[in-house]
């Protein structure tokens, strides 16, 4: 797919969210049932909007994100009998998804991928009746007078339909980069700038494309690219192996597996001791990018489609931007959250990444789904306590 058709293709997506978003809000509240299950309610708009007829589901819990945080959260309030629904983008691409191998979370097999642990959380609330639906939000309302309902306070909006809840989890986790952006980066981002692979990298098939960091992350996603793109140039600014007296030594800080594995794709051009010194490009999007070695003065474009940028501060930057400032958050983008794992607002909670502590561990992300649950069971059930999840019936 060109870089034009993309874009064409985001602008159509933005006009289709202005109508979408309207009707939502004119048949939402038309369509309000008054059971607390997760069901969807089918609609039927008299005019040209009911051929995007939306479906609306209605629900006790909404989680928006599909990671291990999310599933874990899901998994608890399912089985405290509250009805819950995950949208998740895509369950490829969230930070546990794009982890080869989970070592460290109790309990698993040390060979266990990310893909595979999230698959069995994901599956394991779905068992519990979690409904899980794969849809992208694009915003939230997230009290009465923005959704004009007293029961269902909260709405997320997703291209394909709304969904009305008691209660809203934010675990949408933590992928883009902060840090200074190089130039054009910011200019040219979702328009062959990206810092996900696993969630762009298909649009790259046949096309040469730049991966800039050299770090783990990078590294997994250049492998990723490889799949698709004909040429991945994976740019590094610093030294990753070096002569010693004893041979060819690598980087020991870099998973040494994923790095014999990346240096051996045949479509992989490693590019080490380079700075990337810009994303070059034009309306239609990314055109190149500018690079220039240590080794000499020489400056040169290298003529790719797609720019992954990994640098200092990649992975660390919390999803936010679908809650349009409805939630505090603190200087560096976390979504803050009391013990409880509230948010600032009544019934809005945030789990994980998306917290954007130190913590970034899998672990952390499914305890903050334990404790976000059981409070928001406490919430809904108006109780004094939290009631514990181990008396089995
Ligand atoms: C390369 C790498 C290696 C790692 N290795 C380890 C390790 O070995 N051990 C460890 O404990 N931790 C590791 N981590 C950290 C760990 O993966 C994260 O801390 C954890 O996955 C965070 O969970 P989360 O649920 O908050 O977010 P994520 O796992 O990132 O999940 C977020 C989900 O939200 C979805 N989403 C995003 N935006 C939207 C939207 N607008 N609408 C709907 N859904 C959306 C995404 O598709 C995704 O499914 C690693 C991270 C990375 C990047």
């Amino acid at each position: 797919m060109t870089a034009m058709i993309r874009n064409l293709l985001a602008a159509a997506t933005s006009a289709l969210f202005l109508i979408l978003t309207l009707e939502c809000h004119l048949t939402a509240s038309a369509f309000v049932s008054p059971t607390h299950h997760a069901k969807s309610t089918p609609q039927s708009w008299p005019s040209i909007v009911s051929r995007l007829r939306m479906e609306v589901i209605e629900a006790d819990v909404a989680i928006i994100g599909g990671g291990p945080a999310g599933c874990t959260c899901a998994l608890y309030t399912s089985r405290a009998d509250l009805s819950t629904v995950i949208l998740d983008k895509n369950p490829a691409s969230g930070a546990l998804a794009i982890t080869s191998h989970i070592a460290n979370y109790p309990g698993v097999d040390r060979s266990m991928s990310g893909a595979e642990l999230l698959e069995q959380m994901r599956i394991q609330a779905v068992q519990y009746g979690t409904r899980y639906e794969r849809a992208q939000v694009f915003m939230i309302d997230v009290s009465e007078e923005e959704t004009g309902d007293n029961v269902y306070t909260k709405c997320v909006y997703t291209p394909d339909f709304t969904v009305k809840a008691r209660s809203l989890v934010l675990a949408t986790g933590a992928m883009g980069r902060v840090g200074n952006p190089i130039p054009g980066e910011k200019e040219f981002l979702g328009q062959g700038v990206s810092y996900c692979a696993t969630c762009d990298g298909a649009f790259y098939r046949d096309s040469e494309v730049a991966v800039y960091g050299a770090s783990t992350e990078a590294i997994e996603e250049a492998l990723f690219l490889t799949k698709f793109a004909s040429t991945v140039y994976w740019i590094t600014p610093v030294d990753i192996s070096r002569e010693t007296a004893s041979g060819l030594e690598r980087n020991k800080i870099l998973d040494q597996d994923l790095l014999e594995q990346l240096l051996s794709c045949k479509n992989v051009q490693h590019m080490e001791k380079t700075r990337l010194l810009e994303v070059v490009g034009d309306m239609s999007g990314v055109s190149g990018v500018r690079i220039k070695r240590f080794s000499n003065d020489d400056e040169e474009v290298l003529p790719v489609e797609g720019a992954f940028i990994y640098g200092a501060g990649a992975g660390s930057k919390p999803i936010t931007d679908f809650c349009q400032s409805k939630v505090d958050l603190d200087d560096n983008g976390g979504v803050i959250v009391d013990a409880d794992m509230k948010t600032s607002r009544d019934g809005v909670y945030a789990i994980g990444d998306i917290r954007n502590t130190d913590y970034k561990q899998v672990v952390v992300a499914a305890s903050d789904g334990c404790i976000a649950a059981m409070s928001i069971e406490k919430f809904l059930n108006n109780r004094k306590m939290v009631k514990v999840d181990w008396i089995h019936k």
